[in-house]
């Protein structure tokens, strides 16, 4: 049994699915592990490290006689089409945009599993690559915070005189902002936040930072995700915000609401209301800004000096962790539907789809779109 992982080949993706840490966890499994040369080259895995760690590195097409092909971004239709009958495919798949390679992988007969759908239960905490690769988004933001704003974050006593600590202002403290709280609060900045969902209040606390209560509807949905607003409570929420915009020298944004475009949390017209030398860092620019004029993977300046930061691909601007992390999450999702070599029986996948994380993550299956819940006792587990 083959696994493979090609090169990234989306600009910008500069992650990589296995690290040579975590080959030795597949092979003692019985898997044979295949690396496309230079595959790790941004998260200083190099293709002797690979060799080290018993991987076999080759150059070209790894993938068309593979049995399992793990990578960060989706393959593409052409590269779902190439793959054998039967094969397996780990990686972020963008079950609602990504349906070109849904489908091309159904019709060559691949069972694409996408780490979008990894249900959030406790047994799959491990393999929640969203929650890992958030984590790196949040900690990258109030960095890129800190190094554009003018000001010192911490509070400073100096002989020249007393330096006030920066105001920081994070919206949306799931994964990624609360991450960014730690972060910024570590710089020694003061830091507040603002979720919809009112169960994040006291892990904000719990960070050392101040839940700001709208006293608004909360919009908690399933799986502990947050829910769509109206526009009336969308602009009722950007009125209550705005003082505490308005006296912050940082506000991150993180929010989101899955399968939907970004929430908008700031107007153009609240950003022209802020200070010359205020950072803006919009981790949602990617899905349509949480602020309205940010662009992703660019620096905007507003006539007044405002600077606003829109992310893209920021897992990737730290590819050493994001990967280290991401590997151990695909691995630790492969393991699950593995039976390993024993008794000189040869390694095998078993796909059991009564186990709800399988059949959650899975997209595709025997030649057609797999639908949770099918099989007969699906999600019983
Ligand atoms: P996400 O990336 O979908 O959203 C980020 C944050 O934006 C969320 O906290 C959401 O409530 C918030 N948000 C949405 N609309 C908003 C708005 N209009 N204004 C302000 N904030 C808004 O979510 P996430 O960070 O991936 O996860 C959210 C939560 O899910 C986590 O905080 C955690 O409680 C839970 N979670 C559970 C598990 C698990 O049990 N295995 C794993 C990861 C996360």
């Amino acid at each position: 049994m083959r696994i493979a992982v090609p090169r990234e080949i989306r600009d910008g993706e500069k992650r990589v699915a296995l690290v040579p840490d975590v080959i030795n966890k597949l092979t003692r499994l019985g898997y044979e592990v295949v690396i496309e040369a230079g595959a790790g080259v941004h998260s200083q895995a190099t293709d002797d490290l690979y060799t080290a760690a018993g991987a076999t590195v080759k150059s070209g097409n790894v993938i068309s006689d593979a049995d399992v092909v793990l990578s960060v971004t989706s393959l593409t239709p052409a590269q779902m089409g190439s793959l054998k009958k039967g094969a397996v495919t780990i990686s972020f798949l963008s079950p609602v945009t990504g349906t070109d390679s849904i489908d091309a992988a159904a019709s060559a007969g691949v069972t694409a599993f996408s780490l979008e759908l990894v249900p959030r239960i406790s047994r799959a905490q491990s393999m929640d690559a969203l929650t890992s690769q958030a984590l790196c988004a949040g900690y990258r933001a109030a960095l890129v915070g800190a190094e554009l704003s003018p000001r010192f974050f911490p509070m400073l006593m100096t002989a020249a005189g007393t330096v006030t600590p920066a105001q920081v202002l994070v919206l949306g403290a799931g994964v990624a902002g609360l991450q960014a709280i730690a972060t910024a609060r570590r710089l020694g900045g003061v830091v507040s936040a603002y979720d919809v969902r009112p169960s994040s209040a006291d892990e904000v606390k719990s960070m050392g930072a101040t839940f700001i209560n709208l006293e608004l509807e909360a919009l908690e949905g399933a799986g502990g995700y947050a829910r769509e607003m109206t526009e009336e409570r969308a602009a009722k929420q950007r009125e209550l915000l705005t003082p505490y915009i308005a006296k912050s020298h940082l506000v991150i944004t993180t929010a989101a609401v899955p399968g939907r475009t970004a929430p908008r949390l700031m107007t153009a017209k609240m950003v022209d209301a802020m200070e010359a030398g205020t950072i803006i860092v919009d981790l949602a620019a990617e899905t349509g800004g949480n602020v309205e004029g940010s662009k992703p993977g660019e620096i905007v300046v507003t006539a007044k000096g405002v600077q606003i930061w829109g992310g893209k691909d920021v897992p990737s601007q730290l590819p050493f962790h994001a990967s280290s992390l991401y590997s151990r999450n695909v691995v630790n999702l492969l393991t699950l539907m593995t039976t390993p070599s024993k008794d000189g029986a040869p390694v095998s996948l078993n796909i059991d789809f009564t186990d709800e994380i399988i059949d959650k993550s899975a997209t595709t299956h025997g030649g057609a779109k797999h639908t949770p819940g099918a099989s007969e006792k699906g999600g019983a587990k």
